[in-house]
């Protein structure tokens, strides 16, 4: 056999040496011939020819390789097996790294016939090691190995192969190299398996793992997180079949208090905190808190700072805000304005809110405002630095308190307020004294007037007229009504030689006649006559002078000849009544308290007296005509306490004031009904007279739906709905014929029960604010009232019907004022030319279909008490029948309060506009938004107006309301004819 040269069994041991150092950290070795150091004990098989040991020195040490190189003997068949290698159980794939040369059969003279260049390699598994017992059946092939280079003589070449023997179980194996006639020598056999090193990765440790499995997969493996870290799932990543870590699932983090630093979860120093769950380093305390402990979640709020709960613990803390300056009060269209700047100093937030309390104060003793205050819009909370109050009394001094407010205030009992006391002065309107005739023609008449003072503000006037004999022709009259600017107009297109009557009212600032009118009657010159002039020359307003005529109404309204109707009730006359005859006979029939010669007796006869000990006063919660209401509690000998609502007379009053005042409660305790307000009694043997009725927890029901705008289900509002309708279902049937129907006179309770309410019988009249004075005379809620009863004083229950319609297009617009800000003639004419409110957004159909029943013209053919009440609790008994909508179309809108600038000019600016349409509270949101031209107002949608800021459902309809009609500046009337 030809040897190897000791040379070249030294060049090969360092290469090994090379290759051993590169994988030691990846690889657990199970056996390798070179390390070995000493005899390796192989069984040779057969044992005395085939494959040799060779012993090479090198350095001293001895080292093994194997050879055979029986190249011309004929067949061969020799085997070298290893010793038994123990397994690790998780090793199932081991590597084997052979290193060996291969000489070239050509080298050999004579052996070509028999000459192999390759050998084969087996494997074979056992339990235990059999010793030196060799079965060559026990073994299976792993593969043959070829070499890639073949070596010549005195030019060795070494390669070097790796074979992977697979799905070993048992305990241990051998490999055994077969040769079958080849001229080999196996320098080195490494047999190893791969690991992925013990590592810690993204604050998770994860152990050394065997690597691969079954079939050549990644092996998952579970890790922990390192101490004072948490996962939310655990931590996991792949192991690969060569020993590499890849893909972690499960982030760990350190705990609060906690940042990472070299694999590891470290206490924050003190000074520094960590809030949250984290891989970040741990952050210095922030403004205004104290140094924190190591280890800190937190870090304390420095003592007269605080956090609000919904600020994060991460956030500095604030101080409290300082009180709201310079705050102002302005009086403008009855209305009081208060605003005012932000605090100087917010304590370092953008949450202030404001909230404004009034008080009226008296010697010095102060009591809360009244209810009857409007606050726009609520009071608190306010972002705005602005509210606008109405419903003050002239005269009565009131204290505004702005109270500034944050998301830490309530850490403190410190307020930072500011206040203010103001009166609403509301200056006389003048009366018109005389007109003056100055100059006429054929066909026109310049006409001016006088006035009996003057006043600060410049007012408006209404100036009516029609031609004289039409007033005595028929029962109606046809008036053309206009509104000036100046004391002076010419009327023109008259008829020659016609007498002319005039009248002239001056407006209030509300734009409602004051009542105090001066008529007139000129007469054109008939065409034959000269023209005539007075001395003084003309100044022409109106139709002459430009700018000078505000508005021209052009308007057609019904009047009456005068029919002064007394107070008592006239429903039973009525032929609308002449139906069924259940409804002709009520069972009981209202009697009118001033059929009562004395009207104590009403009182006496129809109230229960109550003894002023048993009542107790506890708070004002309105103002009645006669004085106020107060919430307080009733205490009758035997029965139990209850809540009563305590009207009162105040000091002063004459004895008439005290009868009409107490024959409210002799009409109210007339009735019984779970819808009317219940009387509990009077006091009238005492000074103070009083009268009791039941407390009703939510107050006025305008008032409760505008402050829950869009809150409550459309079943809600027609329950509310069928519970008015029941209660005036039992009045007409009474024949009680209400007159001042209205949201504002309905009572809420605290199970949303709906009581009708204010029986007075001089509260047209003189109490509600709503009552306009009529040409006829009468002052009248004119947008609630049936046309007829606004002409000729028809009041019936048909009247009332009307008026149902407009509380039922009340609720469903959750308290919207009906007609908006048109004015009453607007109203008056539009109802005239059979225009009618449209369905207020989400109304059920149904309900809309009910509310046009009531408002016919003809009174006979509108729908009775009886009707609705059935038909709303059979709308209520199929809540389906509710699903429908009604169309809400905003461009058929009645005319909005404004769409236009004051002289008809398109508006110059998005504050005028806004303010024009009273949401100025909104200026700034459209500032902020970019929104900053009336070019740019009219290209948005509902949307962009709610992304803006706007969510009240009522003012976004406003707004929206008003853009349509801006864009549509030709539609101002409804199309809703009847
Ligand atoms: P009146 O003079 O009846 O219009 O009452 C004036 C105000 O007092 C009403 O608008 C209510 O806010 C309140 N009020 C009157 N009666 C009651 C009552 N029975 N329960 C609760 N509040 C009432």
């Amino acid at each position: 056999m030809d040897c190897f040269g000791t040379k070249h069994c030294l060049f090969l041991f360092v290469l090994i040496n090379n290759v051993l150092l590169t994988l030691q950290t990846k690889e657990e070795v199970l056996l390798d011939m070179k390390s070995a150091g000493g005899e390796l004990g192989w069984l040779q098989w057969p044992s005395e020819q085939g494959w040799e040991v060779l012993q090479t020195v090198v350095n001293g040490s001895m080292f093994y390789t194997y050879s055979v190189c029986n190249v011309v003997e004929g067949e061969q068949d020799n085997w070298l097996r290893t010793t038994f290698v123990q397994r690790r159980p998780a090793a199932t794939r081991v590597f084997v790294e052979l290193r060996f040369v291969v000489r070239d059969c050509n080298s050999f003279d004579g052996a070509s016939l028999t000459c192999k260049e390759t050998f084969n390699m087996y494997a074979a598994e056992a339990d235990a090691d059999v010793g030196t017992s060799f079965r060559k059946g026990q073994f299976r092939k792993v593969a043959t190995v070829a070499p890639d280079e073949i070596s010549v003589r005195g030019e060795l070449k070494v390669n070097t192969e790796t074979k992977v023997v697979e799905s070993l179980s048992r305990k241990g194996f051998y490999l055994a190299f077969q040769d079958l006639g080849s001229c080999v020598a196996l320098l080195s056999v490494r047999i190893y398996y791969k690991i992925c090193p013990a590592t810690v990765l993204g604050l998770a440790s994860f152990p050394d793992t065997v690597a691969g499995a079954e079939g050549g997969a990644l092996r998952e493996v579970t890790g922990t997180c390192v101490a004072n870290a948490i996962s939310q799932e655990p931590p996991r990543i792949y192991c690969t079949l060569n020993g590499e870590w890849v893909v972690q699932v499960g982030q760990c983090r350190c705990k609060p208090g906690y940042e990472a630093a070299n694999g590891s979860c470290q206490a924050c120093q003190a000074g520094y905190f960590r809030a949250s769950l984290t891989m970040e380093k741990c952050d210095l305390c922030p403004e205004n808190t104290q140094r924190s402990p190591a280890g800190s979640q937190t870090c304390p709020c420095r003592e007269g700072f605080y956090r609000a709960p919904e600020d994060p613990t991460s956030d500095g803390c604030s101080g409290l805000p300082s009180g709201p300056r310079k705050l102002l009060a302005t009086v403008r269209a009855g209305k009081l304005r208060l605003s005012w700047l932000a605090p100087a100093d917010t304590g370092g937030r953008d949450d202030v809110e404001y909230s404004v309390t009034c008080q009226q104060c008296e010697a010095a003793v102060c009591q809360p405002c009244g209810e009857e205050l409007r606050f726009e819009p609520r009071p608190a909370p306010l972002r705005e630095p602005h509210v606008t109050v109405s419903g003050l009394e002239a005269q009565l001094n009131y204290t505004f308190t702005v109270e500034a407010r944050t998301g830490v205030s309530r850490y403190s009992s410190q307020r930072a307020t500011s206040s203010i006391t103001t009166a609403l002065h509301l200056t006389e309107t003048p009366a018109v004294t005389l007109i003056r005739l100055e100059k006429r023609s054929s066909s026109s008449l310049s006409l001016s007037w006088a006035l009996s003072q003057r006043s600060g503000r410049a007012p408006r006037y209404e100036l009516m007229y029609r031609k004289k004999d039409d007033g005595t022709a028929s029962d109606i009259t046809t008036y053309t009504v206009l509104v000036l600017e100046k004391n002076l107009v010419q009327i023109s297109d008259l008829v020659p030689g016609t007498v002319y009557v005039f009248r002239v009212t001056v407006l209030n600032p509300d734009g409602t006649p004051s009542g105090n009118s001066v008529e007139h009657e000129f007469e054109t010159t008939s065409l034959a006559e000269p023209q005539v002039s007075s001395n003084t020359p003309v100044v022409l307003g109106a139709i002459l002078g430009g700018g000078a005529m505000l508005l021209v109404v052009g308007g057609i309204l019904l009047l009456h000849k005068r029919r002064r109707g007394t107070h008592s009730r006239d429903g039973a006359e009525d032929a609308y009544f002449s139906g069924s005859a259940d409804q002709m006979k009520p069972l009981k029939t209202y009697v009118d308290p001033h059929t009562y010669e004395d009207p104590n007796m009403a009182v006496q006869k129809f109230a229960t007296e109550i003894h002023p000990s048993h009542v107790s006063k506890q708070k004002v919660i309105g103002a009645g005509e006669f004085g106020e209401v107060y919430r307080g509690m009733l205490k009758m000998p035997g029965r139990k306490e209850t809540a009563v609502a305590i009207k009162t007379l105040k000091p002063g009053y004459t004895e008439k004031q005290r009868r009409d005042f107490l024959s409210e409660a002799s009409i109210m305790g007339q009735f019984s009904h779970q819808n009317i307000i219940r009387l509990e009694g009077v006091v009238t043997k005492f000074k103070h007279a009083m009268i009791v009725t039941e407390y009703m927890e939510n107050g006025a029901l305008d008032k409760y739906l505008r402050d829950r705008d869009g809150e409550l289900t459309s079943y809600q509002l027609v329950d509310m709905l069928r519970g008015i309708a029941a209660g005036m279902k039992y009045l007409s049937n009474m024949n009680y014929v209400h007159r001042d129907l209205a949201a504002r006179n309905i009572l809420v309770n605290s199970s949303l029960v709906c009581k009708v309410s204010d029986f007075g019988l001089s509260r047209i009249l003189e109490d509600d604010a709503e009552g306009t004075y009529t040409t006829s005379g009468g002052k009248i809620p004119i947008r609630w009232t049936a046309p007829e009863a606004i002409a000729y004083r028809k009041f019936t229950s048909a009247s009332d019907v009307w008026s149902f319609g407009i509380v039922m297009w009340e609720v469903m617009a959750y308290g919207e004022r009906p007609y908006w800000d048109m004015s009453n003639h607007e109203v008056m004419k539009a109802i005239n030319e059979a225009f009618r409110l449209p369905a207020p957004m989400d109304c059920p159909s149904a309900v809309y279909q009910l509310m046009l029943q009531c408002w016919l013209q003809e009174r006979a053919r509108r729908p009775r008490f009886a009707d609705i009440v059935s038909l709303l609790e059979k709308l209520l008994k199929s809540p389906e029948s509710l699903k429908t909508i009604a169309d809400f179309d905003p461009r058929v809108s009645i005319r909005l309060p404004s769409t236009s600038g004051s002289d008809g000019s398109p508006f110059r600016s998005v504050v005028e506009w806004l303010e024009s349409i009273k949401m100025s509270q909104y200026t700034e949101n459209f500032t902020r938004a970019g929104v900053t031209t009336m070019e740019q107002v009219l290209q948005m949608k509902i949307e962009d107006i709610r992304n803006i800021g706007v969510r009240l459902p009522g003012h976004l309809k406003r707004i929206a309301y008003s853009i349509l009609g801006l864009k549509d500046q030709t539609s101002t009337l409804s199309v809703f004819a009847v």
